[in-house]
């Protein structure tokens, strides 16, 4: 992967490239954006271009080479300067002190291979103020030949000492025209309506895009949450059977990517009764209506048609939008480290 892979942040590469060009990084970066928004990448492509061997070409391109063998070791995640920590789960507080005790103990230690080491901190925001007080001399004062690359969702999730040791760049928001090209370019397969539909509701995101479409895909071969969210739509069952439901299912395992998963199918399945709704006249002929969970409706009566038919007669406009704001809402709440149980306990007891 190169900087011309990632799409928009123009801006944030020049300086970047400016920066590798000249041989000079400073000792911490913070990549902050939305998940899906492209700082990963970013982080892994500067930590190539720190560890990169071809100094003709770094100086000359501001890129990694790509092919010699440092780049290829950080591009199989196998370089032994490239150290990245990141929490246990996505949840909130979950990116423990431990773990950045262990970076502290190693941080004096030489480099094996490269002449600079490289610490990739992932979702800083699930760190404890703790954890973020213990790192911030490190951040303040590291050795010469390190280098801190942090990603962060938000910044306002992380201290203001950690920020300001820092040189910080903001991802782009990026267009749903842009996410549906880039989709179309670079992951084959999915249909026109689908990408269409995906990229309208992903919020900037290419990442919960893509989540959108994977999800499809899942629950055409069944999987997924498969009756669950019709049994929520579709009934008004009491909540402590419905969270016990939920528990069978493996949720007592609960963190927050897998209740964000949770939450994009309910949205999508919400999302198409709105659409039965809109195409009520296209309904016989389902070929022209892109449902994105209940794939399975056809004219003759596939395992969604009565589903669907059912949860048309219960559901006014006005319903469908209301639901899918609380949907909305429980779903950032939980960027804001709520904690993933509580949160869905809350939205469960709120729907
Ligand atoms: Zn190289």
């Amino acid at each position: 992967m190169k900087f011309c892979d990632i799409i928009k942040n123009e801006k944030n590469i020049q300086i970047i490239k400016g920066m590798i060009k000249s041989g000079k990084l400073p000792g911490a970066f913070i990549f902050e954006g939305a998940p899906g928004s492209g700082k990963s990448s970013m982080a892994d492509i500067l930590a190539m271009a720190a560890v990169c061997q071809d100094y003709a070409y770094k100086s000359e391109y501001g890129e990694p080479c790509g092919v010699c063998e440092a780049c290829r070791k950080a591009g199989a995640k196998i370089h032994p300067d490239i150290i990245t920590a990141e929490s246990e789960s996505d949840s909130a507080l979950s990116f423990h002190i431990d773990k950045v005790r262990e970076i502290i103990d190693g941080l004096y230690l030489s480099p094996n291979e490269s002449d600079k080491k490289i610490y990739i901190i992932k979702n800083m925001q699930n760190m404890t103020p703790q954890g973020q007080n213990a790192l911030l001399k490190s951040i303040e004062e590291p050795p010469h030949f390190v280098i801190f690359i942090i990603t962060v969702n938000s910044c306002d999730l992380i201290l203001e000492t950690v920020k300001s040791r820092a040189v910080r760049f903001t991802m782009d928001y990026i267009s749903e025209t842009e996410i549906r090209n880039y989709i179309e370019k670079n992951n084959p397969g999915f249909g026109d309506n689908e990408i269409a539909y995906a990229a309208k509701f992903a919020n900037g995101s290419i990442g919960a895009a893509l989540d959108m479409l994977q999800n499809r895909s899942a629950s055409q071969s069944g999987s997924s949450y498969g009756d669950l969210i019709y049994g929520i739509l579709s009934e008004n069952p009491d909540k402590l059977s419905l969270y016990q439901n939920m528990a069978s299912k493996g949720f007592e395992r609960l963190n927050k990517t897998e209740l964000l998963n949770f939450y994009s199918a309910l949205q999508n399945a919400v999302r198409d009764i709105l659409i039965a709704k809109i195409f009520t006249r296209d309904l016989d002929n389902p070929g022209n209506v892109p449902f994105l969970y209940f794939n399975n409706y056809n004219k003759s009566g596939g395992k969604d048609t009565e589903k669907i038919n059912k949860l048309l007669n219960l559901y006014s406009a006005k319903k469908i939008i209301d639901l899918s704001g609380k949907i909305h809402k429980f779903k950032s709440d939980l960027d804001y480290n709520i904690n993933a149980r509580l949160n869905l306990i809350s939205f469960l007891s709120d729907i």
